[in-house]
């Protein structure tokens, strides 16, 4: 599935964006920063030492689109559940660590691909250099996830909660790890105010050459969230920034990762079917809704590179149409195929849907060939 190149990039003509020059860093079998795709991540909403119900749900989300897996690590078990799930899975998974240093060290022994965990939080110099060691032993790498909601209150005194206070507790953070000559590292700002995740990320872009794991906190409900994390994830993404993304959704972490395909497919950073369709209006004579439903449903069975249009009338659909892959534009009760720009043929309102799908399979097969 990794056929993204620095080319892809090019789409903005900006294969020489932050992102691409970002350092690598590697988690499992898949490659963070530099030239690669953006990889889509999410988390488990199980209790991780629930084996069987988190495994289950790894595998849905990798089959969902996941690359990478994070899982809250709240206590021994969790930790210890690491070494049976990392055999029954094959994505690269990722601990989520908050305070405790014998938890990081737990997870590295069984096996976990990345640890997502602040230095500064740990406690002494010596519990960190056991952490450190042990990454640096395993060749495994450390998330700083900073959080506007959790900043320490020397930098929240001096600056508020703003994205400054972010950076410094970044600063902060990442100073420890570089103090122990640890530089497999990956950043992570997030803030659930889009223009203050915004501005964090943008600074910390400037600064390090350490891939940015971009994210919108907190961001809400499946609607309200899809909306704050496409403007900020949008934003970022198209500015060249961010090597990996997460959607934060109040709901099935499956959601979020259709979300986080559909942000960077809309960008042209993931290749997936996409859709055109017309919002309708009074001059629509067919029942187009049920007809985009159904196209939207098959197009999630598929993974390739299509495009298909389905349009309302023959004013403006023609020309969408056309411009897609595969297109219908409706009529009175039937409708005009579209196949690569020509038309192939009129079919009835019953069969619409049949239709289409007959030539889009075609239409794969035929770029397969
Ligand atoms: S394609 Fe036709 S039906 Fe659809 S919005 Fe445009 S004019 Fe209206």
């Amino acid at each position: 599935m990794y056929f993204f190149s620095a080319l892809m990039y090019n789409e903005f003509g900006d294969n020489m964006t932050k992102r691409n020059q970002t350092k690598q860093v590697l988690v499992g079998d898949v490659v963070i920063g530099g030239n690669n795709e953006v990889i889509i991540q999410t988390m488990t909403t199980t209790k991780t030492n629930d084996i069987e119900a988190t495994v289950h749900q790894i595998k849905e989300l990798a089959t969902a689109g996941a690359k990478i897996v994070r899982l809250a690590i709240f206590d021994m078990d969790d930790a210890k559940a690491i070494k049976q799930i990392k055999k029954e899975v094959n994505v690269p998974i990722v601990a989520d660590i908050h305070f405790s240093y014998q938890f990081a060290l737990e997870a590295i022994k069984n096996g976990i691909d990345k640890i997502r965990i602040n230095p500064g939080n740990i406690g002494s110099k010596d519990r960190i250099k056991k952490v450190v060691d042990a990454c640096k032993e395993k060749n495994i790498p450390i998330r700083i996830g900073i959080n506007s909601g959790s900043l320490e209150k020397e930098f929240k005194d001096k600056y508020g909660v703003t994205s400054e206070a972010m950076i410094e507790s970044l600063k902060y953070h990442v100073g420890i790890l570089e103090e122990f000559d640890f530089h497999d590292i990956v950043i992570s700002l997030k803030s659930s105010s889009v223009k203050r995740a915004v501005e964090a990320y943008k600074m910390a872009s400037e600064l390090y050459e350490y891939p940015l794991h971009i994210g919108i906190t907190e961001a809400g409900t499946k609607f309200g969230g899809t909306i704050k994390s496409s403007i900020g994830l949008g934003i970022l993404l198209y500015e060249g920034i961010g090597s990996t993304i997460r959607v934060s959704l109040s709901t099935d972490p499956v959601e979020e990762v259709k979300v986080a395909k559909e942000i960077l497919s809309a960008l042209g950073l993931y290749k997936k079917p996409k859709i055109v369709s017309c919002p309708t209006c009074g001059r629509l004579q067919y029942n187009m809704f049920p007809l985009v439903e159904k196209v939207e449903a098959f197009l999630e069975t598929i993974e390739d590179d299509i495009t298909v249009a389905v349009m309302g009338c023959a004013v403006n659909g023609p020309g969408e149409a056309s411009a897609a892959d595969i297109g219908i534009a409706g009529g009175k009760g039937e409708g005009l195929i579209f196949v690569e720009g020509k038309i192939k043929r009129k079919v009835k309102e019953e069969v619409m849907f049949e239709e289409l799908k007959k030539e889009i399979i075609l239409y794969i097969e035929k770029t397969k060939a």
